[in-house]
């Protein structure tokens, strides 16, 4: 597929956010050249596509780099309880329940809202790894898969089953070694863990010092918070992220610091469920890797990076009771790049030939993106979801004007999760 998009304001994100009039030209999957107003153009080609951006704005698209999509079902399901009570009431016995077919369907719902928002990639932990890198990879949508290793539903074996097969299934999949979290998994089933990450030099990712009580509990087993913890275990040799991080003490950042492991901030997960603000201002002056997650459906609601951004910037101003402590490119870049470099994918945030065509574009024509007296300000502290006019992923255009390309109908899958929604909690 050999795409035009011209008429275009282009996005680079470099150290100076540059903002260029021009066009973008896409074949087989990867971002063919870049054209800047001015400059000569290349002998004229056929195209099967051309779009007339409008000035409106393409820039690389938001990696979500924390979620479970499948859990769109649970929904405003039981919101506004105390997190256990919500977690072994209503979400541990619903999702027992669960059927491939159901995981499938409720992970479809989550790829239109990925798709409608911007998001071109998602790093997602949840029951099924296989049938979720399929979902992915047919909706033509890219994801790196994390194992959410625990001692409830998933076995080792089974993780080192998945890490080869899904490392090689689709160009549009990748996998992670992950465990859900340190208060979740045994310690011989970490050090057998351990095991592995040494011996394929790979990272690990996992929820961590998400609230006070996980972090209670980690040093009344083993007399360390969660991070020290799984550190002192060599899980991190390799790298890594975890996710969530609101409780991480000193000692720890430096840990993460030394280790290269990614904080992924999850804010609106973090205020819903009253977990806590992040530390983000310390985490950035120490120069911990940041990336932007929108955690699952349950505990957010929505899988919204603008709202992830809005909310990431003015916490963080506001814990540190500091309007200037953060700046708006600073979110931008965690929201695009970091997420890219946390899943491990290109992450060098620019618009330019050879990388992939993971685009998308931004309707500056909406009243809440004018006037342009700052772009990167606008897409932090006032831009929406209802601002994507087209998401792009390899290439191939999944979103466009409201209209869905993901390989199934978008109406039908609406009309199941209903009806899948309705047996699992009636059932
Ligand atoms: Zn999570």
């Amino acid at each position: 597929m050999n795409i035009r998009l011209y008429n275009a304001r282009i996005l680079d994100l470099d150290a100076s956010h540059t903002v260029r009039s021009g066009e973008v030209r896409v074949l087989d999957g990867k971002i063919a050249e870049v054209i800047y107003d001015g400059e000569i153009k290349p002998e004229d080609r056929i195209f099967d596509r051309e779009i007339d951006c409008k000035g409106n704005l393409l820039m690389r698209g938001f990696n979500d780099a924390h979620t479970h999509s499948a859990m769109t079902f649970l929904r405003s399901l039981a919101d506004d309880k105390p997190t256990p009570k919500w977690l072994e009431e209503d979400i541990f016995p619903h999702e027992a329940k669960l059927t491939d077919d159901d995981i499938a369907d409720f992970q479809r719902l989550a790829i239109m809202e990925y798709v409608s928002g911007g998001i071109v990639s998602a790093m997602d932990m949840y029951l099924r790894p296989d049938v979720t890198a399929e979902v992915f990879a047919n909706a033509g949508m890219r994801a790196v898969i994390v194992s959410g290793l625990n001692d409830f539903t998933s076995s080792l074996s089974e993780l080192e089953v998945q890490y080869d097969r899904l490392n090689s299934c689709s160009p549009l999949i990748s996998f992670k070694a992950g465990i859900h979290a340190e208060y979740t998994t045994s310690r011989d089933k970490l050090e057998k863990l351990s095991a592995f990450v040494h011996d394929k030099k790979t990272g690990i990712y996992c929820h961590a010092s998400e609230t006070e009580s996980e972090v209670g509990g980690c040093i009344e087993r083993y007399g360390l918070p969660p991070v020290k913890f799984l550190a002192s275990l060599g899980l991190f040799d390799f790298g890594g992220g975890i996710y969530h991080g609101v409780h991480v003490t000193d000692e720890e950042i430096e840990i993460l610091k030394e280790k290269e492991v990614y904080t992924v901030i999850n804010s609106a997960s973090n205020c819903k469920l009253a977990s806590g603000i992040a530390p983000l201002k310390k985490l950035y002056d120490k120069g911990i890797k940041l990336a932007i997650g929108t955690d699952g459906p349950a505990s957010n609601n929505c899988l919204d990076m603008f709202r992830e951004m809005y909310l990431t910037a003015v916490l963080c101003k506001l814990r540190e009771k500091d309007a200037a402590c953060i700046d708006a490119s600073v979110i931008l870049d965690m929201a695009v790049k970091g997420g890219a470099g946390c899943m491990g994918l290109e992450d060098s945030g620019l618009i330019s030939a050879g990388l992939p065509a993971d685009i998308i574009m931004i309707d500056m024509n909406r009243p809440n993106m004018q006037p342009v007296n700052n772009i990167v300000k606008n897409l932090v502290y006032s831009g929406q979801t209802a601002n994507i006019k087209m998401t792009m992923v390899s290439g191939r255009i999944l979103y466009y004007n409201g209209e869905y390309d993901l390989g199934f109908d978008p109406e039908e899958v609406i009309g199941r999760c209903g009806e899948r929604t309705n047996k699992i909690v009636s059932g």
